[in-house]
């Protein structure tokens, strides 16, 4: 049995993986352009946005992440991360209240004074939420080491078109497969012609860790496999993926931020990373027969690899089951 995953993200790569791991041969083809799922680092927050809101397999998906680090780890996948909790500073009582309106009982939190925060925070947080089992990744180590690890071919070229069981390169080569997988994230969705949601954002890398707890309110602090980042997805949103920019004003933003969160400590900023992710979550089989993981949104490694555990699942025992085609 032969399937082709389209994109090398953490969508695609993790359905590589679980396919292999199903005994599939796996070949992934991948544009090896505007990747999300290059994000330096990223978090593993399941508390989400600015009222708390938490997705109803956030905390699931958030164990399975871990696990899969940790089973990559032990058979020689190092990939930078850390489980090292995450600190949500609050402003006001109105904003505790709202998310504590959202908090799954089963989601082990605290909450603290400021003053008691393992991060020292900037002054005017009324309270801060800790979630000890959230934490940061290492992006596209994450990803390749998925890849890697799958065995699967890897195709560098970019998939023009696709059916159930053909994909046709750039070039015009095509490969033939049981079945197709496509994760092409928010270029790839643009690049089909789709209409969609797609929200840029950027990540300055820091030479150091600002804080060695992930700090994340409207922006994040966190560490990365080299220093640190602080980072965000603040750009309006758009209707199609748009190459990579950092206006000068958003460049001022991001900072203004960092310094509401716990100021930059004399961190040098070493580079920025800007990328594009997609809402609008679609996992499973399409209607021309092919399968898709997309729109992840800002989740991606908080529930890519769950979804793509099911996904590649679902491909398996539709490639066991009987063919309904007429023969011949
Ligand atoms: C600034 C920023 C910060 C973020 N922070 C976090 C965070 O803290 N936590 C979190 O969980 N998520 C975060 N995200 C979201 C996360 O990065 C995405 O949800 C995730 O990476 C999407 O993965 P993907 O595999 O769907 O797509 P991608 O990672 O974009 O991968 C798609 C791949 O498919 C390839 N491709 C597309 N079309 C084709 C084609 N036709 N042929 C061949 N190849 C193709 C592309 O070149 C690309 O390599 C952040 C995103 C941004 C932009």
């Amino acid at each position: 049995m032969h399937v082709v995953v389209i994109g090398a993200g953490i969508a695609g790569a993790s359905s590589a993986y679980f396919l292999a791991r199903a005994g599939v041969r796996v070949t992934v083809v991948d544009a090896g352009l505007h990747r999300a799922s290059g994000v330096p680092s990223a978090l593993i927050n399941p508390v989400r946005g600015q009222s708390g809101g938490v997705d109803a397999r956030a905390l699931e998906g958030m164990a399975f992440t871990w696990a899969l680090l940790r089973e990559l780890g032990a058979a020689g996948w190092a990939v930078p991360h850390g489980q090292t909790g995450v600190l949500r500073p609050i402003p006001d009582d109105r904003a505790r209240a709202r998310f504590e309106r959202n908090l799954p009982a089963a989601l082990r939190h605290g909450w603290l004074p400021p003053a008691d925060a393992p991060e020292a925070l900037a002054p005017g947080w009324a309270h801060v939420l800790h979630l000890p089992e959230g934490g940061w990744v290492d992006g596209p180590a994450f990803a390749d080491a998925l890849v890697r690890a799958s065995g699967a071919r890897v195709v560098w070229a970019r998939a023009q078109e696709w059916t159930a069981r053909t994909v046709t390169l750039a070039g015009a080569d095509t490969l033939h497969a049981d079945a197709v997988v496509f994760c092409g994230g928010s270029v790839g969705s643009a690049w089909r012609g789709e209409a969609g949601t797609h929200r840029m954002g950027t990540l300055l890398t820091l030479d150091r860790a600002v804080a060695g707890v992930p700090v994340s309110f409207g922006a994040y602090l966190a560490p990365a496999a080299a220093g640190g980042v602080l980072g965000a997805t603040f750009e309006t949103p758009a209707p199609t993926w748009a190459p990579e920019v950092l206006p000068l004003g958003s460049l001022g933003w991001l900072l203004g931020k960092g310094e509401a969160l716990t100021g930059l400590r004399g961190a040098r900023v070493t580079g920025r990373w800007t990328g594009s992710r997609l809402s609008g979550l679609r996992a499973g089989v399409q209607a021309d027969g092919s399968w898709r993981l997309s729109g992840l949104s800002s989740k991606g490694f908080l529930l890519g690899p769950l979804l793509a555990h099911e996904l590649a699942g679902q491909v398996r025992a539709s490639l066991d089951a009987p063919d309904p085609r007429p023969a011949g």
